[in-house]
């Protein structure tokens, strides 16, 4: 077991710094990064999927490239149209709703980026809940005169999603609403949204997600939680298991950080993802060695209490 923290390029939920632990097993590497405010119930999900990847491996693919979208902060529209044009991407994802900021702001920042892609492109928004009703509504129809793919969590919770997704044209994807294995349903049950945003750790790993994805029936758009290469690699192995696969996937984060731990990271090339696992490079485990090896196994140790199956870690008796 290895701890790393890598430095974030840009600060996301007050984070400045990627931290986690990497576990080794008989299937390969496997990466435990659960942020520092999840307690033991919830981390027991993101171990499980550590411990499918070191000692199951991965499901087998039914595709052999994974299409990413090119991720666009709350920056200005000069930036934004610069940074859709650069990614290669043929789908972007612009934040909107960022707290500071005007209705306006979100329209110009949108507006850039259709431009950038041009009308073959794919435009979507997340707004991470940071509309009421409302406000959403009168968003999205504005924000649809540009295209839009769908609008990820306009509102915070799945009742408001759902009032929002009556009222528009537009799809609604649910991404903060999904965080354990029955939220989709849920979702579903709501009638509050029309794309389910899978993340593979919280949901306990690939197959896990697959099951997920299966019972609750919605499309489906894999995203990473910020992890370095080894935990991405899982989240590759998911959008490349499932099978069908109509969005482009929130897994190039990659350049949110600052460095990687392994020999051949999973870099976006032309927009794609190739689905392969990258191989941990040793001096890089070094270089982005973090601190709190001891607190990050009696992490480990708490969240496998909440856990069937073999142990990560051995605890004597
Ligand atoms: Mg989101």
């Amino acid at each position: 077991m290895r701890v790393y923290s890598i430095p974030m390029r840009t600060r996301f939920r007050a984070v400045t710094r990627r931290e986690g632990v990497l576990i080794q097993g008989p299937a390969g590497w496997g990466e435990f990064s659960p942020f520092a405010e999840y307690g033991p119930a919830e981390c027991a999900r993101w171990l499980a999927a550590a411990r499918e990847a070191a000692w199951e491996g991965f499901p087998p693919p039914v595709r052999a490239h994974v299409p990413v979208n090119a991720t666009i902060p709350a920056v200005g529209p000069e930036r934004a149209f610069e940074i859709a044009k650069v990614s290669g991407c043929g789908t972007a994802k612009v934040k909107v709703a960022e707290p500071g900021q005007s209705d306006a702001d979100d329209m110009a920042r949108v507006e850039a980026v259709r431009d950038a892609l041009g009308p073959g492109g794919r435009v979507r928004v997340d707004a991470n809940g940071g509309w009421d009703v409302e406000h959403a509504v009168r968003m999205i129809r504005a924000l649809d005169r540009w295209g839009l793919e769908y609008a990820e969590q306009p509102c915070a919770t799945l009742e408001e999603l759902g009032l929002v997704r009556r009222r528009v044209d537009v799809p609604i994807a649910a991404d903060e609403s999904i965080r354990r294995a029955e939220d989709p349903l849920r979702v579903r049950a709501a009638g509050a949204a029309d794309v389910a945003v899978l993340k593979v750790q919280p949901l306990g790993g690939v197959r896990a997600a697959l099951r997920v994805a299966e019972a609750c029936g919605l499309p489906v758009v894999v995203s990473s939680a910020l992890e370095t290469s080894v935990g991405l690699a899982a989240g590759v192995a998911l959008a490349a298991a499932l099978p069908d696969l109509r969005y482009a996937c929130g897994l190039g984060t990659l350049s949110l950080l600052e460095g990687d731990v392994v020999h051949d990271p999973l870099r976006p090339v032309g927009g794609e993802i190739v689905v392969r696992r990258p191989v941990v490079d040793e001096r890089a485990l070094c270089r982005f060695a973090g601190a709190g090896a001891e607190a990050w196994r009696r992490r480990v140790i708490a969240a496998q209490g909440h856990l069937d199956g073999p142990p990560v870690i051995e605890v004597a008796p």
